[in-house]
């Protein structure tokens, strides 16, 4: 963050704020821990604030300090609505661009209040006065670790809010696995752990709630997975009769997608999951190495993320996207050629 724009926030927050913070649709742990974290800051400092969901949330990231005062834009409709439509200020935080947050972006549209955006997403769009967008930083948590330090407040991060960003850098890194995790992020998340975040019960709290009907999904995915073996590429489909064999609920197919980068030779991986009630393919995409999946979804599944995870839909048949997915590689042969590090 630059100095100009760490003194426009500095000034905007000298008086009280009506803040409504807002992560995006289908938000991950780094969305729900960065907002949280926030918007324990916020209070601190005086100001109303209200995190606004747009759409529900897996059940293991309800754990988290505040999560029982978070509005949901979809179930609690006009509430939500009237904290946008009074809100002086609004934080936008782990997306890059409006459509990001589906049905919210309309009330959104329509606010002329500053906006703050806090972001690692690649090519953000500039909706927002003041901008933190960095994509090297390996989460949005880490840079609000940094926008509470740059604002001269680290000693104000209580056990609660650590816990809710080591939550965010933990799930956004892969357990600290992912390339974006840099010895800054450690240096971060050794803080949080020194201001009290207990980094074994997280990790525990995240990972280790399986039911018995997720592993028996997993278990389909894995069963249903293509491997591409000339393209270095394993694709897995799940249809809803799948998910519903085995009551899928939020959540259930997190982390499915990178069981086809442990293939060894493997540097593409991808999910395809049907939803009908949206009437989408939903996409995800991994990679390792250079094989950008931002462009790659941006180009061809409307979508886009991060060099290495990225995410996309479709509209047609979970069967043609499939189909369409694999007549697209030809065209990468070369760069899926490449040796995977
Ligand atoms: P995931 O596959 O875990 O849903 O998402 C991986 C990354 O891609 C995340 O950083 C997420 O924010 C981003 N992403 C997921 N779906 C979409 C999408 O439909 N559009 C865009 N622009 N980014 C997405
Ligand atoms: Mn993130």
């Amino acid at each position: 963050m630059n100095f100009e724009d760490i003194q426009a926030v500095k000034n905007l927050l000298s008086e009280p704020q009506k803040i409504v913070i807002i992560p995006h649709k289908n938000p991950d742990g780094d969305a729900i821990g960065s907002t949280l974290a926030l918007w324990h800051y916020l209070k601190y400092r005086g100001h109303e604030a209200t995190v606004i969901v747009p759409n529900d949330y897996p059940k293991f990231l309800k754990w988290m300090s505040g999560n029982d005062q978070i509005l949901n834009f979809e179930r609690e409709n006009s509430q939500a609505k009237s904290k946008i439509e009074a809100a002086t200020l609004i934080f936008t935080l782990d997306f890059n661009h409006l459509g990001r947050i589906g049905q919210m972006e309309e009330p959104l549209g329509k606010l002329t209040v500053p906006f703050v955006m806090i972001d690692h997403h690649q090519e953000p769009s500039d909706y927002a006065e003041i901008m933190y967008s960095d994509v090297t930083m390996s989460s949005t948590c880490e840079m609000v670790y940094n926008f509470i330090e740059y604002l001269g407040d680290a000693e104000s991060i209580t056990p609660e809010m650590a816990s809710c960003l080591y939550t965010g850098i933990m799930t956004d890194t892969g357990s600290f696995k992912f390339s974006s995790t840099t010895a800054k992020t450690h240096r971060v998340a050794a803080q949080l752990i020194e201001k009290g975040a207990e980094s074994t019960e997280i990790h525990h709290r995240v990972f280790d709630t399986n039911t018995p009907g997720r592993l028996h999904l997993l278990g389909t995915a894995l069963n249903n997975m293509v491997i591409l073996k000339d393209y270095q590429t394993a694709y897995i489909t799940l249809s809803q009769e799948e998910l519903d064999a085995h009551k899928y609920q939020k959540g259930d197919t997190e982390g499915f997608v990178n069981y086809g980068l442990t293939l060894e030779g493997i540097i593409f991986a991808v999910i395809f999951i049907e939803n009908r009630e949206e009437g989408i393919i939903k996409i995800s995409f991994r990679s390792v190495g250079d094989f950008s999946v931002n462009e790659f979804a941006r180009r061809h599944f409307e979508g886009g993320g991060h060099t290495n995870a990225a995410g996309g839909k479709s509209n047609t048949s979970l069967t043609e996207t499939a189909t369409h997915f694999e007549s697209l590689l030809e065209d990468y042969a070369v760069e899926l050629a490449r040796p995977s590090i």
